[in-house]
């Protein structure tokens, strides 16, 4: 099968290029994220292999159409940069790569809930500077805190497992109970009950209509004074400017972020020669209680290798079996 693979970094290329050794699929690497400005790069490609910021809108589905691509090959978990509506109708597939590393993500959460409250970012300059002053610095036992999991699935129930090694209560919200969690002890609450009584909240739900804005002027409204939340899954689950508000008057105590709403024009790429022309980014880089990542929670050996070697298998299930077992289809 000839595949594009759009957002091509060379770790990309490391890890698909091996995976690929035994199914033999031609692979042209593209810098360029596949968006209706690129569209043209298509060129007697079968599918394209695609991340998560590239942009698979109905335009862009259209033209892959035009151009006989038949198959849409996300190398990530979230899907919600692809217009399934728009796919099906146009007879395209699309395949993702749903468990890849639960750990990964769940272990950079963990990270960044440590990091937030013993405030090793500070602390890390304050050190190289010659400032041992611990004023400012005091963090808490995370020991029998309250912390808030809103999405059990694989990540969200991999998170649980690691906080209960910390003895921590956790409370979860989900539209569906995972039994898995609740046999860790783990109680379920309705999403108001999470928020109001919760040290930590940490999201782990996919982006959807029902889930943009998760959290907005409302729901921060219910945290607890000075509470830590926590972003690895999708931007668009936070109202952003309502979270600096909520920054602002320090009802949020602490932001870890790995995800941004608009950061298909930031991450990934190396911008330090640049003027940052993101005010609402810009603005959250000034808060001393905020950590951001550039989605790089995924990003470990283990889930490179992984990645590589569903997104080829599911290569491959398309060309020779009638079932895609990866397959997302559109629900209507
Ligand atoms: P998953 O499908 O296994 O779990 C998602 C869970 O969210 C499910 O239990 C589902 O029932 C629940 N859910 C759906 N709608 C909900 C709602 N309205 N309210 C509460 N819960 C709801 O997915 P996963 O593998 O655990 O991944 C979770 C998310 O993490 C993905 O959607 C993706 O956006 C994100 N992710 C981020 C990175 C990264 O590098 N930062 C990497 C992988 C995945």
């Amino acid at each position: 099968m000839r595949i594009g693979v759009f957002s091509t970094k060379r770790y990309d290329r490391t890890f698909l290029t091996n995976a690929n050794v035994t199914h033999g699929h031609k692979l042209t690497f593209l810098e360029a994220r596949l968006s209706e400005e690129t569209i043209s790069l298509v060129e007697d490609f079968d599918a394209v292999c695609v991340f998560v910021n590239d942009h698979v809108n109905a335009r862009v589905l259209a033209g892959l159409h035009e151009r006989g691509v038949k198959l849409v090959a996300l190398r990530c978990a979230g899907f919600n940069n692809v217009n399934l509506r728009a796919a099906s109708e146009y007879g395209i597939k699309v395949v993702r790569v749903p468990a890849y590393s639960p750990n990964s993500v769940a272990e950079h959460t963990l990270g960044l809930m440590l990091c937030l409250n013993r405030q090793f970012h500070r602390a890390y300059n304050r050190v190289r500077e010659g400032n041992f002053s611990l004023d400012g610095l005091m963090g808490f036992d995370l020991c029998r805190r309250t912390i808030g999991v809103v999405g059990t699935g694989k990540i969200g129930e991999t998170l649980c497992h690691l906080l209960t090694g910390f003895r921590t209560r956790v409370l979860a919200y989900d539209v569906v109970a995972n039994p898995a969690c609740t046999e860790l002890g783990v109680e379920y609450v309705d999403f108001d009950t999470l928020l109001e009584e919760c040290d930590i909240v940490s999201l782990h739900c996919p982006l959807n209509p029902d889930t943009h804005h998760l959290i907005n002027d409302a729901s921060i409204e219910l945290m607890r004074d000075g509470a830590m939340l926590i972003n690895t899954s999708r931007g668009g689950l936070l109202d952003t400017k309502a979270v600096i508000r909520g920054l602002k008057h320090g009802k949020i105590g602490s932001l870890g972020l790995d995800v941004y709403e608009e950061e298909d024009d930031l991450f990934f790429e190396d911008l330090s020669s640049n003027v940052l022309q993101d005010d609402v980014f810009a603005r959250l880089l000034t808060f001393p209680n905020v950590v951001i990542t550039g989605h790089q929670a995924f990003f470990t050996e283990e889930a490179l290798t992984n990645i590589a070697h569903t997104t080829i298998t599911n290569a491959t299930e398309f060309c020779t079996s009638a079932i895609c077992r990866n397959e997302v289809v559109w629900q209507g």
